[in-house]
């Protein structure tokens, strides 16, 4: 699937460390209107480029995938990993 215009999810929930960019902030490269401005310029993070669209992330709405990234986000956390690692 392509990437939906307007959405802009993956650059705002998703912590980003070579960005520096903690979670549920927008990316500092993150336009108002939800475009990235380094996109195709080396300064993008690899990580970037390799996020690509899907149903599972992306859902069918904006909503889901903020839905979707806050879940996956707080699962991961450390903190998170931390504790389900207590209970093992
Ligand atoms: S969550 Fe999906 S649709 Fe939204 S900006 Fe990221 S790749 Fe694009
Ligand atoms: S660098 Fe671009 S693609 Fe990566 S999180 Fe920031 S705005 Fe999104």
């Amino acid at each position: 699937m392509d990437c939906r215009p307007g959405c802009g999810a993956c650059c705002i929930v998703p912590s980003i460390s070579s960005l520096n960019k903690p979670a549920n902030v927008p990316c500092q490269h993150l336009t108002a209107d939800y475009r990235c401005v380094i996109f195709g310029l080396p300064l993008r993070p690899a990580c970037c480029g390799g996020l690509q669209p899907s149903f599972e992330m992306c859902g069918d709405t904006r909503e889901a995938a903020l839905i979707w990234l806050t879940q996956l986000e707080v699962a991961t956390a450390p903190a998170a990993l931390a504790i389900s690692h207590s209970l093992d």
